[in-house]
């Protein structure tokens, strides 16, 4: 067995030596060998194993995750709004993950892509013939000084973790007056309009329960812009005029006091302004990263940390029988369910025709959505492709907020979430999109 010491010391470079020493002290029992291996079961690696079980049967396919639970992370703004339960997000991993796969309930610590193999917290190596990567984006609350003891503390809150989420409606409805503040930070992050729905739903709230007059709404981004698709944003900056929202840009959370109450934004632009800002509620959407068990190993990822795959064929850039998929890839494109289900059938057929010895020929476009819920009953779908022009499924104005958008966030795509994406029959909304357009779309 590999000691966890002995894990934590597997950098890039000496993870080879170190594998071998430990294959030596290893028994029978701590390997197993499959035709793929899917690392990750959330919704790219579920949707995978889904796909390719079916297709090459029982026992050729292994899924590595450790979680007990599958959660659907869009619900996550609804719940932290009130309107769904956490309960409503989450399903058993074990009634997700699909019949035909083996399900290896363990962490993986480390990647050995010379020697095709993974390496997991239980010291078990796992022999594969072609390896998908769907380890999604790694939440770093730990990254902001005092936030992690401010979480415990009334008004500060969450919705990107199953711990944190039901602190916000409790937020919303202890609220008195003063200060509610909501945060996007300086990295990369998996739904990049999660943190200002959240707002736009308290607002609503506020409004309803006759405490909008005792609120100041702020939203503080690090980003230089509301949104990044301006047709999307044209109409975002509508709604927070409107509603007597505060924005300002490129401001980036870096500390919370939770004795004081107060939260410490730094000016991106002049790094040396800081300001020190009193709030009743403070939601934050932490920074992110790559994981860190990716990361360590620079033989698959870029400068970024994220895995290298090529944007179109997902196919990874240096290890051909390596793909990957949704958020912990490098694919230039908003980190979404969307994205993932716009890329499942691309690495359907590429991954195919890798296994019948032919080079993938499907591409990927780029396809993300973004449902941009604007309150308790509005929606402005975002859709758009990896070049940032919209990619629209429906022929009327998705920038406009609507009613019809906002119950198809919450009440169908769920359904096409759990039953169809995960069961591998959803592949995004291309061909709805092409009968929509009468054929006259991408
Ligand atoms: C608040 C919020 C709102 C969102 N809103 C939307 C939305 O409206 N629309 C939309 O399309 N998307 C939305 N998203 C984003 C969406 O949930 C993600 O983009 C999507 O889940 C990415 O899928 P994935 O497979 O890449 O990663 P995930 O679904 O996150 O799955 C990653 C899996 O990897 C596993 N894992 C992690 N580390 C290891 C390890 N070392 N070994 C083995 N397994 C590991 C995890 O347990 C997890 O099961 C939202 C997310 C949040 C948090």
């Amino acid at each position: 067995m590999i000691s966890q010491r002995g894990v934590r010391l597997l950098t890039a470079h000496g993870l080879r030596e170190s594998l071998q020493k430990a294959a030596l002290s290893t028994t029978c029992a701590n390997h197993k060998s499959y035709k793929l291996v899917v690392v990750g079961g959330g919704a790219g690696g579920c949707a995978t194993a889904a796909k390719f079980s079916s297709k090459l049967g029982k026992g050729q396919v292994a899924v590595i995750d450790p979680a007990n639970m599958h959660y659907y992370q869009p619900m996550w703004t609804l719940v932290g709004g009130g309107m769904k339960t956490l309960e409503d997000s989450g399903k058993p991993m074990s009634e997700v993950l699909p019949r035909k796969a083996d399900w290896i309930k363990q962490k993986v610590v480390g990647f050995d892509p010379h020697n095709n193999k993974v390496i997991t917290n239980e010291g078990q190596e796992i022999n594969y013939e072609y390896l998908v990567v769907a380890l999604g984006i790694q939440v770093n609350y730990d990254q902001i000084k005092g936030l992690t003891d401010a979480l415990e503390t009334p008004g500060v809150c969450s919705n990107y973790s199953p711990i944190f989420v039901k602190r916000t409606f409790k937020s919303l409805k202890n609220f008195k007056e003063g200060n509610a503040l909501f945060t996007f930070p300086n990295t990369p992050i998996k739904c990049a309009g999660a943190p200002q729905k959240i707002m736009y739903i308290s607002e609503e709230y506020f409004r309803k329960h006759g405490k909008r007059d005792k609120a100041n709404i702020v939203y503080y981004t690090s980003l230089p812009v509301l949104f990044g698709i301006k047709k999307y944003a044209d109409a975002l900056w509508e709604v927070v005029k409107e509603r007597n929202i505060t924005v300002n840009l490129r401001h980036n959370l870096i500390e919370v006091k939770p004795d004081s109450k107060e939260a410490v934004f730094q000016n991106l632009d002049k790094p040396e302004e800081l300001s020190n800002v009193k709030y009743e509620m403070l939601h934050v959407t932490p920074p992110m990263s790559s994981p860190d068990v990716l990361r360590k190993c620079s033989a698959l990822v870029d400068g970024t940390g994220y895995l290298k795959v090529n944007k179109e064929t997902l196919q990874h850039e240096s290890f051909p029988n390596i793909f990957g998929i949704g958020d912990c890839t490098n694919i230039p494109t908003s980190k979404t369910a969307a994205a993932v289900a716009g890329q499942i059938g691309v690495l359907r057929k590429n991954l195919s025709m890798v296994m019948e010895g032919k080079t993938p020929d499907s591409a990927y476009d780029g396809y993300t959505s973004c449902p941009l819920v604007t309150g308790y009953s509005t929606c402005i779908l975002a859709e758009f492709d990896m070049n940032g022009n919209p990619l629209e499924t429906f022929p009327v104005n998705q920038a406009k907020e609507r009613r019809s958008m906002f119950h198809m966030k919450k009440d169908i795509m769920p359904h096409m979430y759990w039953m169809g994406m995960l069961n591998g029959y959803w592949e995004g909304p291309k061909y709805v999109r092409k009968a929509m357009h009468l054929g006259f779309s991408k």
